[in-house]
């Protein structure tokens, strides 16, 4: 009788974890390391910006774990998810990653020389989360803009909209960045009239514009006082709650007390190469 050798058993080695809890929708989520195999499409040069925005939603997606409602699927996380929830995630990320420590290079703000300045992502942390009922992702607020007497219904981009403008436009990165004030108005309410066919007068008649590609454009010719009308609201009521990581660190040439604020997308891709 032959002796049946058993085969060898492994214990599934876990990834490195930690726990996160999004600013604007207000989700507690773990996150996990990612695998080389996402850091091997992060590497992958990217062409369009919408394919940059689909990698890091789907490579933040898959560090999520359980995947569970709202965001069971990769469709319902990018709808319930803004921006600024996403950059939080990212940073659980990175921890789980790369760890806690890392060295960062800075720019003096008084001698300009540039140096490196370690740091802990987890010691230097500051949070304002959002804490209403419904997540802040749903809410919208209505500006009236001085100029143009236009009401701009704004909110948060979810990343859905963020992907959407992407690729609609095929922008490059650094317009995307600035793209925030196209993204963050919802609709526009443009106040028009028509004429009462009997008494010839004039009654107030709206219209609506909730089109991403028709809001950028009734924007492009409006007066910059429209838009820091829109940005100031927005910053009061939205921009206000979000993670930041700032290290703060003095210059080893002249002593001057420097803040080095972590950009967590821009530390992602550095982390990787
Ligand atoms: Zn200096």
């Amino acid at each position: 009788m032959a002796v049946v050798q058993d085969l060898p058993k492994f214990k599934q080695p876990e990834l490195p974890k930690f726990q996160i809890r999004t600013p604007h929708s207000g989700l507690e989520m773990t996150v996990q390391s990612m695998t080389i195999a996402d850091e091997e499409q992060l590497k992958t040069s990217a062409v369009s910006s919408e394919r940059i925005v689909s990698m890091l939603n789907q490579i933040t997606y898959n560090c999520i774990l359980p995947k569970e409602a709202p965001y069971d699927t990769f469709e319902k996380f990018e709808s319930v998810c803004s921006m600024m929830d996403r950059t939080t995630i990212l940073y659980g990320i990175l921890i789980a990653s790369y760890g806690d420590e890392q060295t960062f290079s800075t720019t003096c703000k008084n001698c300009r020389k540039s140096y490196e300045v370690k740091g802990s992502l987890s010691k230097n942390i500051s949070m304002n989360m959002y804490s209403g009922k419904a997540p802040l992702v749903q809410e919208t607020r209505e500006v009236e803009l001085p100029v143009s007497k236009y009401r701009a219904v704004i909110g948060l981009p979810t990343l859905r909209d963020e992907r959407f403008y992407a690729a609609i436009k095929g922008v490059p990165q650094d317009v995307l960045r600035k793209a925030d004030s196209y993204l963050i108005v919802k609709k526009l309410i443009r106040p028009g009239y028509t004429m009462d066919k009997s008494t010839g007068e004039e009654i107030s008649k709206d219209y609506m514009i909730d089109n991403i590609i028709e809001i950028y454009s009734n924007m492009q010719s409006m007066c910059p006082q429209d838009r820091k009308a829109i940005n100031k609201v927005w910053l009061e009521e939205f921009g206000v709650y979000k993670v930041d990581v700032v290290i703060p660190s003095k210059c080893p040439q002249c002593d001057t007390v420097n803040d080095t604020y972590v950009d967590f997308v821009h530390e992602l891709f550095r982390l990787s190469e």
